[in-house]
């Protein structure tokens, strides 16, 4: 059996450090398994351009990948200023809620695009900017501005900075017209996945759907968590969504930076329970935008992610705009391998498991344990077999899926331990089984003696059956 080199996937972020042929070729090559478009930074026309680019690199390689569209969602901003301003420890600083606010008193005015600013922040609270670098407590509130002193000092800088308003449930649709404009451009161009941004709630979970519902497409949604509605409200937006991500950049500033690992910890286990993949994003090789080797820390972060069981570790500015891409992806590779390799073998306890032909993949996954040098096959036209053996962690043993859907294939590779691979069926279920075996070997997967257990149909008079099976490779 040709061990695949590693369970847990790669996601990685496209950007100018990656945007090239050659580059994304070996970005493939090594394994890079969903391409993810940042939408904050990201044109309509760069968009299509990158999409052709990633198709084309999956046509020389003959590997197919997912492509994610991460969309904005809502975000709060400071309005662009002339002039960046320098806020030292204890000054006072305005944050106005309408754009024709003017400067009173002589102190300093900062407008927000958040017109319920004033009702939502309480006296006292937190209003962060600039990724938390700037910290500003309310002190007085006004009808149209929020008088603050400035608690962690900073450059304001003369573009519109993010603002983090921690603890608030900000009222915001889930998608603005740029996410919307965003979205018919991914389904336009064949998306895999919509990252959604700042989803709080289950119901912003199903506004995105009916939106891609209505465009007729099959496109999967990944919600991110990035605030304390998202944390309250998880195991609904679990169930409702396809995937997970942990946006640990926005999430580290909503919440008390101390708590943050306990919550990675908590939705990877809870994505694991619903059979969901999880993605753990952002700054986990963050040096390496700069250095061709990581930190210790940063070594130790990815290693944690993989012995937690996430289905992806995350590239963000590592592979957009870094010196070091491909470095970072053999980083994660060698961290997974290496982390992966000492993991007991036994299946995962606390999976949640109903239905009848989710049991027979449990005991698939037990038997490929027991029988040892297993892969499992499945046939699937809608993944949740594979999700449920995935979410089992059958460490050791390579999932095999076979689909006629080439989508289904690409959003597989984001699902631990998947290889996805395209067939077209016959109604025969042994002609596909034999097609299966016979891929697998040509391509080097599989060898003579190996065992497969095979999650398929057999013809039973009129009748298909599910069966298992347990073969030895010829
Ligand atoms: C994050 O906050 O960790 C994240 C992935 O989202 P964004 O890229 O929007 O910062």
């Amino acid at each position: 059996m040709r061990q695949r080199s590693r369970h847990t996937k790669i996601t990685f972020t496209l950007g100018p450090a990656s945007a090239k042929p050659e580059v994304i070729d070996q970005i493939l090559l090594m394994g890079g398994d969903v391409c993810r478009l940042n939408m904050a930074h990201a044109d309509h026309d760069t968009v299509r351009r990158n999409v052709g680019m990633i198709r084309e690199a999956s046509k020389r390689t003959g590997r197919e990948v997912a492509i994610m569209m991460d969309i904005k969602g809502p975000e709060i901003r400071t309005a662009a200023r002339k002039e960046a301003l320098d806020l030292k420890i204890g000054d006072t600083l305005d944050m106005g809620v309408d754009p024709n606010c003017k400067e009173e008193e002589g102190i300093a005015l900062a407008v927000v695009n958040y017109p319920l600013l004033v009702r939502d922040v309480p006296h006292g609270g937190l209003v962060l900017v600039d990724n938390g670098l700037i910290q500003l407590r309310v002190v007085e509130k006004r009808a149209d501005r929020l008088r603050c002193r400035v608690e962690q000092p900073g450059k304001l800088g003369p573009t519109r900075r993010h603002v983090n308003l921690p603890g608030v449930k900000v009222e915001l649709p889930a998608l603005t017209e740029k996410d919307l404009a965003d979205v018919a451009v991914g389904v336009e161009v064949g998306i895999d996945f919509i990252a959604l941004s700042f989803c709080r709630e289950a119901a912003d979970v199903e506004a995105l759907r009916d939106v891609l519902n209505k465009h007729g497409s099959k496109a999967g949604i990944i919600s991110k968590i990035e605030d304390q509605s998202a944390i309250a409200n998880l195991d609904g937006i679990i169930k409702a969504s396809d995937a997970l991500m942990v946006a640990r950049g926005d999430l580290g500033i909503e919440v008390p930076y101390e708590t943050l690992p306990l919550i990675q910890k908590r939705a990877v286990e809870t994505c694991i329970r619903y059979h969901k993949p999880v993605i753990v994003a952002t700054h986990m090789l963050e040096s390496m935008i700069e250095n061709p080797v990581p930190t210790r820390a940063e070594v130790t972060d990815v290693a944690n992610a993989v012995f937690e069981q996430t289905d992806s570790v995350m590239l963000s500015g590592e592979t957009a705009q870094g010196k070091h891409p491909l470095k970072c992806l053999e980083v994660m590779t060698k961290i997974s391998e290496k982390v992966e390799s000492t993991r007991p073998t036994g299946l995962n306890s606390d999976v949640i498991i109903e239905e009848p032909k989710h049991k027979m993949m449990k005991a698939a996954a037990q038997l490929a344990l027991d029988v040892g040098n297993s892969a499992i096959i499945a046939f699937t036209r809608n993944g949740a077999k594979l999700r449920l053996l995935a979410s089992l962690r059958p460490n050791g043993v390579p999932l095999f899926a076979f689909t006629d859907d080439i989508q289904l294939a690409r959003q597989l590779r984001l699902v631990w331990g998947v290889e996805p691979m395209v067939m077209k069926f016959s109604v025969d279920p042994e002609q596909n089984v034999q097609e299966a075996i016979r891929q697998l070997r040509v391509n080097g997967w599989v060898h003579r003696n190996d065992n497969l257990v095979i999650a398929t149909n057999v013809i039973v008079g009129d009748r298909i059956v599910d069966s298992l099976q347990l073969r030895q490779v010829q």
